[in-house]
């Protein structure tokens, strides 16, 4: 049982209180140790089992599970939190969806989404995020969400880094003007270029798509990161000509593929070959279990399929597999709270991802996977590097999975930005009164 305390309030946000700071009984994945973690400076100085210097501050971890902060590699801020607007998605389905959101686009102001953002993203950070990668669509001439994120990002720089990807929602080829729109989007100052080949008209177009992002993300320099093969529709093979086309450019490891649902669908044969390519590629992959498990197969009679990418068979190749949320209360999936911790939980289910060792990997799917794909430097609960990192409401990585456990504390260049008090349930059985915690 994990012993309640209190802590100093003076560490929250906007006090700015500067430390020495010592986090004492932390617990690294499921470890039997406990180490004490030793601030200065923004920086982690010393990590051991017990720290004999006195800090300035200190806090009792109780055993509590500790993780480098989480990293949302992919989820659209630009639609968050306008599920309802002007219409509910009856039908459930992705193309639903995306007629909804082009109706919602047309009275999209910067404002709107800046207020938007900003509630989504104080989400993210309470949930230990502090990488966000956010695709905006760029399918509109007046860029307005696109220039709201660019001020939203300045604007979060400190508590969170964004990548912004401009992502043309209604295709590059099937869409008025989109290599221009894709063009100005990257000028402007998106990061990341993006692509969507399965809802170009004609797989022509889908293959130009994939060779267009491809070859302006080499002219820019930029990283890549396409929705790719996100319906159930077997013959949708644009992942492979992703994979051709970053080992021909020789891009390998700044190429990300998401969704890539279809792969659920591929015949055995076919996939097994695939695989080794994506590997080559070294493409990172990106699973989104909270919209695609309530999107896909919208079309299957019974029985239906499950339609998420091969994640199992693509992590024991070694291959650079993410989960993310994709959505927070938008057009494509109702619910949400900017946790990858809970999309985890999802995939347990939906990926059967129940093995002891499987649900270990999944940790590494929200943080240390997901910080390669973004290439993130200076990350890792390690001396010397900025001390951020995230405590959980749980004694185990296991627990933390089980209850989506809150996140306790995040900590921000070893400030405490965020605190959650723990749940207290109390029982009152045959006239007594207990308190419990759901911990074995
Ligand atoms: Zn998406």
């Amino acid at each position: 049982m994990i012993p309640r305390f209190k802590f100093d309030k003076s560490y929250l946000l906007g006090v700015g209180v500067t430390m020495e700071l010592i986090l004492r009984n932390a617990r690294f994945k499921d470890s039997l140790e406990l180490f004490d973690i030793g601030i200065d400076d923004g920086k982690f100085i010393s990590i051991k089992k017990n720290i004999p210097e006195k800090g300035d501050e200190e806090i009792d971890l109780g055993g509590r599970f500790v993780s480098p902060p989480l990293v949302e590699l992919h989820v659209h801020l630009d639609a968050a939190l306008t599920v309802g607007e002007p219409r509910y998605n009856l039908g459930g389905s992705l193309l639903e969806g995306i007629d909804i959101w082009s109706e919602r686009k047309k009275i999209l102001t910067k404002e709107d989404v800046k207020n938007r953002v900003r509630k989504a993203l104080k989400w993210e950070l309470a949930n230990g995020v502090t990488r966000v990668r956010t695709h905006v669509d760029i399918c509109d001439p007046t860029f307005n969400a696109l220039n709201a994120l660019i001020e939203i990002k300045e604007e979060f720089k400190e508590y969170i880094d964004i990548q912004i990807v401009a992502f043309p929602q209604e295709g590059i080829f099937s869409f008025p003007d989109g290599e221009e729109l894709m063009r100005k989007a990257m000028e402007k100052g998106a990061d990341v270029v993006g692509g969507i080949p399965h809802y170009e008209w004609t797989r022509e177009d889908g293959v130009k798509d994939v060779i267009f992002a491809v070859a302006l993300g080499k002219e820019l320099g930029k990283m890549i990161d396409l929705h790719i093969d996100e319906t159930d529709d077997d013959h949708s093979r644009f992942i492979e000509v992703l994979a051709a086309e970053t080992i021909k450019n020789n891009y390998e490891g700044k190429v990300t593929a998401s969704h890539t649902t279809a792969m659920h669908s591929y015949n055995n044969a076919y996939a097994f070959k695939l695989l080794s390519w994506i590997k080559k590629a070294n493409l990172n992959m990106v699973t989104n279990p909270l919209d695609n498990s309530v999107l896909q197969a919208r079309f299957d009679a019974y029985p239906k399929r499950r339609g998420h990418t091969r994640v199992k068979e693509m992590d024991e190749m070694g291959i650079n597999v993410s989960i993310a949320d994709d959505s927070i209360m938008d057009p494509w999936y109702p619910l949400g709270l900017g946790d990858p911790l809970q999309a985890a939980f999802v995939f347990v289910h939906y990926g059967q991802m129940s093995g002891y060792n499987e649900m270990m990997r999944l940790i590494e799917m929200i943080t240390t996977n997901p910080a390669k794909a973004f290439g993130a430097t200076d990350y890792g609960i390690k001396v010397g590097n900025t001390a951020d990192l995230v405590v959980f409401d749980a004694p185990r990585a296991i627990d933390a999975i089980r209850l989506v456990a809150r996140r306790y504390l995040v900590i921000k260049n070893g400030k405490a930005i965020t605190q959650t008090k723990p749940y207290e349930t109390n029982i009152i059985l045959n006239g007594k009164k207990e308190q419990i915690n759901f911990i074995k």
